[in-house]
């Protein structure tokens, strides 16, 4: 295996740097470099600067039909030139994030045999065990820092998608590098093929995994393990991000390695520290207490459960016993109410149960429960109807309803619906984006509670920080810092979140906090550099081109 630094010292020469889209400058190299590195012929005359050649992607970006086709021409270019195309997606995050993220790439998973071209990232299949450790060695790159893993069973909202769910790992690893300057030679990527039950799949001749069902049980365990303990021996310094597991699984695997391994999962954390960050700032909205409030959350899956979890958690640390902070968090699943007297609970949602009446109807539930904050995670689109959120105005000057469903389809209510039958007074969140909306002369911008505020920067701190597990506290960490990051501007247009446009500022706040919170617990395994600020900033990846005559 190669370190990536020590490439750069025996740079290839010819079509071969041009074939290498880490070292790749296309039109941009210089009339030295094309002299030094045998390239006169090989490229046209005409020497391009970075930022043209960001305008030409641009130009022809806008020319693409349809999204899918944006996120082929994307992933080419990624193909092709890495620094073109980070410096394009950080300089143009707002267009780009839908396009190399959800929602395009749901689609492009979905349509994965067809627009296959070049591999990236690693496959490890079932068929592999016992011999993980060579596959991992097959990566041409020694040092890597982040891992993300998927196995393709639940990939964003549409099920499983078995080895086509890469899209996954590939994507947020981009994220990884564009929000937190990931080195993008340090990033990987990897599908666990352990089979799909997705039958379409399994009868298309198309399909680029294996065509047998899902391993399940110890079999599939076993394989998970051998997976966890060769990553840490290979690659030790690697965080491992868990994405787009099942439920069942993510939340049993997470508590099974978390306290062993450098891991976390974002459906369960990362989601977790968003949406509380957005009830700390929703917080400065109402001039109200975190400890104050009452949550009723519809759905009580992964999702909801996270959430209520670290909001426990920050209760806790301001003093709030356990059991009174549980107390505050209300479920409603699809049996209704989550209570003492149903004998369907498993033992998480058992935690949750209050001694109340089985109610079963969301705003009969509204009504008697009376809560300051309604929650979304139950995947059920328009489920939040306009009785309900009535309900709930009228006991709250300013509700805070949080409709967290993905695709914008299964949203529990639009930002319209929000604010309209809260004549405005509605501070809402939503996991899929929403337009803003013009109530009262008065312009509403949605909040979108996107994971991405949260993950990279944590990454980012865990790596610098060298903490070898991940806990939960780091994530409460992650949660205060993005929510000190909205101004008071955003605020009064209702705006729970930053601008996309400065998550690479959000993104390192968050790395520096997440490490000095590490170093403070004694998580961190290595001092901190004195200058911490300082050197976050530059060990951030800038895309812009290395003049190779002077390397
Ligand atoms: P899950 O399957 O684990 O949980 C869904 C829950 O909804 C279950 O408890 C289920 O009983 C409940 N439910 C289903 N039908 C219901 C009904 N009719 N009435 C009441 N409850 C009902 O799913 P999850 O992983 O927790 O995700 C839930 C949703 O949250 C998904 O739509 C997902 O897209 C979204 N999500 C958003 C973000 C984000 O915005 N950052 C992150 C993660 C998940």
């Amino acid at each position: 295996m190669t370190d990536y630094n020590q490439l750069l010292k025996t740079l290839p020469h010819g079509s071969k740097i041009l074939q290498d889209p880490l070292l790749n400058k296309g039109t941009s190299f210089s009339d030295a470099e094309r002299n030094q590195l045998g390239l006169r012929g090989l490229l046209p005359p005409r020497i391009l600067s970075l930022e043209t050649q960001k305008e030409k992607i641009m130009e022809n970006f806008y020319a693409k039909d349809n999204d899918l086709e944006k996120y082929i021409y994307m992933i080419a270019l990624q193909d092709r030139n890495e620094t073109l195309f980070y410096h394009t997606v950080i300089d143009e995050i707002e267009i780009m994030m839908p396009i190399i993220y959800t929602p395009t790439v749901g689609q492009a998973c979905q349509e994965y045999d067809h627009i296959f071209r070049r591999p990236r990232g690693l496959y490890i299949s079932i068929q592999d065990r016992g011999n993980i450790k060579t596959i991992l060695g097959n990566w041409p790159n020694s040092q890597v820092e982040v891992i993300v893993v998927t196995d393709g069973e639940r990939i964003l909202g549409l099920g499983d998608l078995g080895v086509n769910g890469m899209g996954i790992p590939v994507g947020k690893l981009s994220l990884y590098t564009a929000c937190a300057g990931i080195n993008p030679s340090r990033c990987l990527p990897i599908t666990l093929d352990v089979g799909t039950n997705n039958t379409t799949l399994l009868k298309n001749s198309l399909y680029l995994g294996l065509q047998q069902e899902r391993l399940h049980g110890n079999e599939y365990d076993s394989f998970i393990d051998e997976f966890m303990e060769t990553v840490a021996e290979v690659f030790p310094d690697a965080v491992i991000q868990f994405e787009d597991f099942a439920n069942a699984n993510a939340a049993r695997l997470l508590k099974k390695y978390q306290d062993s391994y450098r891991t976390f999962n974002d459906d369960i954390q990362g989601t977790a520290a968003v949406a509380l960050a957005g009830l700390m700032t929703s917080m400065k909205v109402t001039s109200q207490a975190l400890e104050d409030q009452k949550l009723v959350f519809y759905g009580a899956g992964t999702a909801g459960i996270g959430i209520a979890k670290l909001f426990v958690q920050a209760l806790m640390e301001k003093g709030i016993p356990k059991n009174v902070a549980y107390n505050q968090c209300w479920f409603v699943d699809s049996g209704g109410l989550v209570v003492k007297s149903r004998e369907d609970l498993s033992a998480d949602k058992m935690d949750f149960a209050h001694d109340h009446q089985h109610l079963k109807k969301l705003q009969e539930i509204v009504e008697t429960v009376e809560p300051t904050i309604l929650i979304g995670v139950s995947g059920q689109g328009n489920s939040f109807t306009q009785p309900v959120i009535e309900t709930l105005a009228r006991f709250n000057d300013q509700p805070i309803i949080f409709a967290l469903s993905n695709p914008t389809s299964k949203s529990e209510c639009s930002a319209e619906d929000a604010y309209r039958w809260t004549n405005g007074r509605a501070i809402f969140a939503s996991g899929s984006p929403f337009e803003s909306v013009q109530i009262n002369d008065k312009s509403l911008i949605p909040s979108q509670g996107n994971n991405v505020y949260i993950f990279p920067g944590v990454g980012l701190g865990v790596i610098i920080s060298k903490t070898p597990v991940i806990k939960d506290s780091l994530f409460l960490t992650a949660a205060k810092t993005l929510s000190e990051f909205t101004s008071a501007e955003d605020l009064d247009r209702g705006r729970l979140y930053p601008p996309l446009h400065q998550i690479r500022e959000v993104s390192r706040a968050i790395a520096i906090a997440v490490a000095k919170k590490a170093s403070q617990d004694n998580l961190s395994v290595t001092s901190l550099p004195s200058d911490l600020e300082h050197y976050v900033f530059s060990r951030m990846y800038d895309p812009i081109y290395t003049d190779y005559t002077t390397v």
